[in-house]
């Protein structure tokens, strides 16, 4: 080691052991400081006589009363301006520095403050932009409608039709949006009509849909709408929901997608002399918005007032799916069909409609109009499709197969504890079975599942021995109980497990 390296390797040592006691001297002061009572910084009070103090940034301390005087004098002036200006502040504390008020100072809150102004801790932190959820269907690249279609096969049971059709709407109805309008063609709007008894699905695949498009997506209830000055939702505010779901970003906002529930409800009411205010003319109020209309929504706020600011967005490119179980529709259609086989040949099959399973799925747009839907509310949604009701198969698939499936996440839950829950092909048919008297589509299995687990969350916490948990028919019915597996002594594996108890 040359002379010189040596030096310099003194030298630094020597700063190091500098800073090292310079940091302990500073410690030691700031034990010395705490053991002295805080002082206000304007009225001089010590802390026992002036009680709590605020501690602000810089070793500064304020008594409780002088805190709140600064704010009743601050707030009564032009502080803003006041506090910009830091040589008004010196003028006022020179001149009332000798003058009247001893120990008063008018404090420049600007000197209080660090480099930041407000510390951090008084602040909310800023919410992390979410990370890791991927856009798996991006739709300014849209892709073809058979890969949206795989998409939400992993999620929708069944209902194969209702997912081409909607697959290859939203297909076009992007490619529209991408493209901006043809010169001399315009592209139609995709609007859909969605009609499927209710738990069959509807709402839930608009949601994987909305999900997987990265788009926001509004849900309401036809039933809350009222024509615009009646009690109720106006309009309108679905598009108010709709600029919330996107974080009152305008852009994404007309980009989104409107799922407007329980349409059937808003039929032309038969026989009726009053005003039909939730009816036929909330059909009427829809029509502007479903075609592509500039509205004025109030933004962050549900009513539009003088205090909310509005935001206009445009709904040409928003896409409107409306969804109903049009309870009365298949008498329509059966007694169409009726008709027109009693005419000619085909007289004899007049009753074959009466057992035909999936008569919904031959709605025309006449049937609808008959159930009371208003032609120009039709012609707006040019795409019409039905969903079939869950069979028993179908409802024992939805438990197990889609990839946030109930099952699974029972499973996955149970599996932080590393317990392993399954489930007997009997259990899933008994669950299927019970969902089937319900009437309520797959929206009964969560309501099931639920009743019978609560006994299973609650007790296998409580015993670490518990390696396996075995739902069967027998639990479901209510006539055995689960098959508990307690794990083997040698450890975590679950090939140790052995079978001791069967309740
Ligand atoms: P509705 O048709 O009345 O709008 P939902 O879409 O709300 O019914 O369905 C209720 C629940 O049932 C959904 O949250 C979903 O978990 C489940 N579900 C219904 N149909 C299916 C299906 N075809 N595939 C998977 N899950 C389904």
């Amino acid at each position: 080691m040359s002379e010189f390296d040596e030096k310099d390797k003194n030298q630094l040592e020597d700063k190091a052991q500098g800073t090292e006691e310079k940091e302990e001297e500073k410690k030691k002061e700031e034990k010395k400081e705490s053991e002295y009572e805080d002082v206000c910084f304007i009225c001089r009070r010590p802390e026992s006589k002036a009680g709590k103090m605020f501690k602000l940034p810089n070793h500064i301390s304020v008594c409780n009363d002088c805190m709140h005087k600064t704010m009743d004098t601050v707030s009564q002036f032009d502080y803003q301006g006041m506090l910009n200006n830091p040589s008004l502040m010196d003028d006022l504390n020179k001149n009332m520095g000798g003058k009247g008020f001893p120990n008063i100072r008018f404090v420049n809150i600007a000197d209080l403050q660090g480099e930041g102004g407000i510390p951090n801790k008084q602040r909310i932190k800023k919410k992390k932009p979410k990370t890791g959820q991927e856009i798996v269907l991006d739709i300014k690249n849209i892709p073809p409608p058979h890969k949206i279609k795989a998409q939400l096969d992993d999620y929708v049971i069944g209902q194969e039709h209702a997912k081409k059709v909607i697959s290859v709407a939203v297909y076009n109805h992007y490619k529209r949006v991408a493209t901006g309008t043809l010169d001399d063609i315009e592209i139609e709007k995709s609007n859909m009509l969605m009609i499927g008894p209710t738990g069959s699905g509807k709402t839930y695949l608009v949601k994987t849909l909305a999900r997987l498009l990265d788009v926001p997506l509004a849900i309401t209830d036809a039933t809350s709408l009222t024509e615009a000055g009646y009690i109720g939702d106006d309009i309108e505010s679905v598009i108010s929901k709709l600029l919330t779901a996107a974080g009152n970003d305008v852009e994404k906002a007309e980009r989104g997608i409107v799922f407007i529930d329980e349409i059937d409800k808003i039929a032309k009411k038969k026989n009726t002399t009053s005003r039909d205010v939730s009816g036929e003319s909330v059909q009427q109020g829809m029509l502007r918005l479903l075609e592509g209309a500039d509205v004025e929504v109030p933004v962050g706020a549900n009513s539009k007032n003088a205090m909310v600011p509005l935001a206009t967005i445009n709904t040409r490119n928003i896409l409107f799916i409306c969804g109903g179980a049009f309870p009365d529709l298949e008498e329509i259609i059966k007694q169409r069909l009726k008709k027109q086989t009693s005419i000619g040949f085909n007289a004899e099959l007049k009753d074959k409609f009466d057992k035909e399973k999936d008569i919904i799925s031959r709605v025309t747009v006449e049937d609808l109009k008959k159930f009371g839907m208003i032609p120009e509310f039709l012609g707006r949604l040019p795409i019409v499709y039905t969903l079939a009701a869950l069979d028993k198969p179908m409802m024992v698939k939805i438990l197990k197969e889609p990839k946030n499936a109930i099952l699974k996440q029972y499973q996955k839950l149970l599996e932080l504890d590393e317990v392993k829950l399954e489930f007997d092909e009997g259990a899933l048919e008994a669950i299927a079975d019970k969902a089937m008297e319900k009437d309520t589509g797959a929206r009964a299995l969560r309501a099931i599942i639920e009743e019978f687990m609560l006994d299973i969350m609650y007790e296998i916490p409580k015993d670490d021995n518990i390696g396996r948990v075995t739902i069967t028919r027998a639990y479901i019915e209510g006539t055995g109980g689960p098959v508990i597996d307690i794990r083997s002594t040698s450890g975590e594996n679950p090939d140790n497990l052995k079978m001791i108890e069967q309740k």
